[in-house]
């Protein structure tokens, strides 16, 4: 049985809604990659530079340097081939092109870890999020703290009006809901924290 001459490659997807630790989870395991000496590339959107423009960014301010590409297309020019580890971070702005490059990447023995949000701001399936999930060796979902009650959230609720599918923000713009606390679009105003009148 020496079919297996070297290491295999695989695709890791760690999906979720905002706050729910995705990006923490990337930046764990992308360290633990470095600790066993591999080495990594790290790769996120151009449309998402809200914290920094060379790394990525935790909400608890874990950071890790990453390089910022326009589209995915761009992983492969700039991939050393020596690289071992791929992690890509809000793989939800890179669109479908992503799913066959991630798949090239394992295919040629890179361990390819992709972050993202796995419903948008309707609580739709946010592409190309659920064909990676259908192509990957491994799927964690992480869930966040509802803002309005407590419960697991697996909801992105959006407070500010906007019909764009793409509206980046963070704290102020967004916020964690469980199923029964998410209102899809955007949430009555008067339920919402900051819009009603202080008390003393
Ligand atoms: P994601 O990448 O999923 O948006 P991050 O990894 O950037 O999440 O941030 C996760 C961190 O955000 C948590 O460890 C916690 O400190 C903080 N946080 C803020 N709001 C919430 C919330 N509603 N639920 C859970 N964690 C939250
Ligand atoms: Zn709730």
């Amino acid at each position: 049985m020496d079919f297996i001459t070297g290491h295999i490659g695989w695709i890791e997807v760690v999906c979720g809604p905002m706050f729910s630790g995705k990006s923490e989870e990337l930046i764990r395991r992308l360290r633990r990659a470095l600790i066993a000496r591999k080495r990594v590339q790290v790769f996120k959107p151009v449309i998402d530079v809200r914290y920094s423009a060379d790394e990525i960014v935790s909400h608890a301010d874990t950071r890790m340097k990453s390089e910022v590409i326009a589209k995915p297309q761009e992983i492969l020019q700039r991939l050393d081939w020596r690289t071992q580890v791929v992690g890509i971070d809000e793989a939800n702005f890179m669109g479908p092109e992503l799913v066959d490059i991630s798949q090239q990447l394992a295919d040629s023995g890179k361990q390819v870890i992709i972050a993202g949000l796995d419903t948008d701001y309707m609580g739709r399936p946010f592409i190309p999020i659920p064909d990676l999930l259908c192509i990957a060796e491994s799927i964690t979902k992480t869930l966040a703290i509802c803002l309005r009650c407590g419960n697991p959230a697996k909801h992105t609720q959006r407070l500010v009006e906007s019909t764009d599918l793409i509206a980046v923000g963070g704290m102020g713009m967004y916020e964690a809901r469980c199923r029964r606390c998410f209102e899809p679009g955007l949430p009555k105003q008067e339920l919402l924290e900051f819009a009603r009148p202080k008390r003393d």
